[in-house]
């Protein structure tokens, strides 16, 4: 399925999920994936899946949508990989507005230096980069990019980019304890925020099972204090999310196992979800047994909660 969703999503709102990349085709291995190990690592951008099937199976799903009556505010581009390696994803965005829908990207920003990457990202509504570094040796502790990327063409292309897009530029960073939380850090980040001048930073902390054991959220005061730092350096807006209230409004189909499998391979959901959805549809938690036994789904442990995500391997 390349289309997954309703999902609600943290900034956007009630959004359809495009999954255009096979998974895990990644050019960061980032410490705190929630989607586990990268395999493979690329940087060559490719052609996945046609534009007209995505076009398709989108097509298909507004229709049934429509039936329902379920509201879409937004068609967004986020595979279980990195969105831009994929080399028809202008083709989409135009295709996916051609329906009158508003379109997000959420990228890792690692091919910013690529002309032809800022002009597909040009045709999206909404973009969204990650900064989880201000500074090389950071970049490749927390992102561990693939070996010929460069920090520095990265950042000057974010910066490239801000200044001619028409649209609303967005930048996320995760803080991770005692890797990227110390003060220098932050100041590095709020730095390369400040130069970048998006509409809005948001700071995230790890809220769901992480590639690496050792990954975990920093504590109150150190975001706190974090969040000042930047607040001082940089003048648009900046948010802090630390929460997963808005997962309890996914949206599934009597097709409950296809959709719970699409969801979780691009978003691991917790048991306690989970069971709401299955009581939506009268379903029994046997259903979930059954995909763990035949492995299509992992759980996983995480700040004391159980998680579950589509077995990708
Ligand atoms: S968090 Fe995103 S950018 Fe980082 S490895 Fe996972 S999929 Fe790639």
């Amino acid at each position: 399925m390349l289309i997954f969703g309703p999902v609600p999503s943290r900034r956007l709102g009630q959004s359809l999920g495009v999954n255009h990349i096979p998974p895990k085709t990644c050019s960061y291995a980032c410490v705190y994936c929630q989607l586990g190990k990268t395999y493979p690592m690329e940087i060559k951008r490719k052609r996945f899946y046609s534009p007209e099937e995505i076009d398709r199976e989108l097509t298909e799903k507004l229709q049934r949508l429509k039936e329902t009556g379920e509201p879409v505010d937004w068609v967004t581009f986020v595979p279980d990989g990195e969105p831009t390696l994929d080399v028809n994803l202008k083709e989409e965005i135009m295709k996916t507005k051609a329906h009158g829908l508003k379109t997000a990207v959420i990228s890792n920003a690692s091919l910013m230096s690529m002309e032809e990457v800022q002009e597909a990202l040009m045709q999206a509504d909404w973009v969204s980069m990650k900064v989880d570094a201000g500074n090389d040796p950071m970049w490749r502790k927390v992102n561990r990019p693939y070996g010929s990327l460069r920090f520095d063409g990265m950042i000057q292309g974010i910066i490239d980019f801000s200044k001619r897009y028409q649209g609303i530029l967005v930048t996320e960073s995760m803080v991770i304890k005692g890797a990227n939380d110390s003060e220098s850090e932050i100041d590095d980040i709020a730095r390369v925020l400040s130069e970048i001048r998006p509409k809005k930073s948001y700071f995230m902390v790890p809220i769901r099972p992480p590639a690496e054991n050792w990954v975990e959220r920093p504590d109150v005061r150190t975001l706190r204090h974090a969040l000042r730092i930047v607040q001082n350096r940089c003048e648009h807006e900046i948010a802090c999310i630390t929460g997963d209230e808005s997962e309890e409004r996914f949206y599934v189909t009597d097709a409950i196992a296809n959709d719970i499998l699409s969801i979780t391979s691009v978003h691991p959901v917790r048991e306690t979800v989970i069971r709401l959805l299955l009581e939506q549809k009268h379903a029994d938690f046997s259903l979930i047994d059954d995909l763990v036994a035949q492995k299509k789904l992992l759980a996983f442990s995480y700040e004391g909660k159980t998680f579950y995500r589509r077995n990708l391997a």
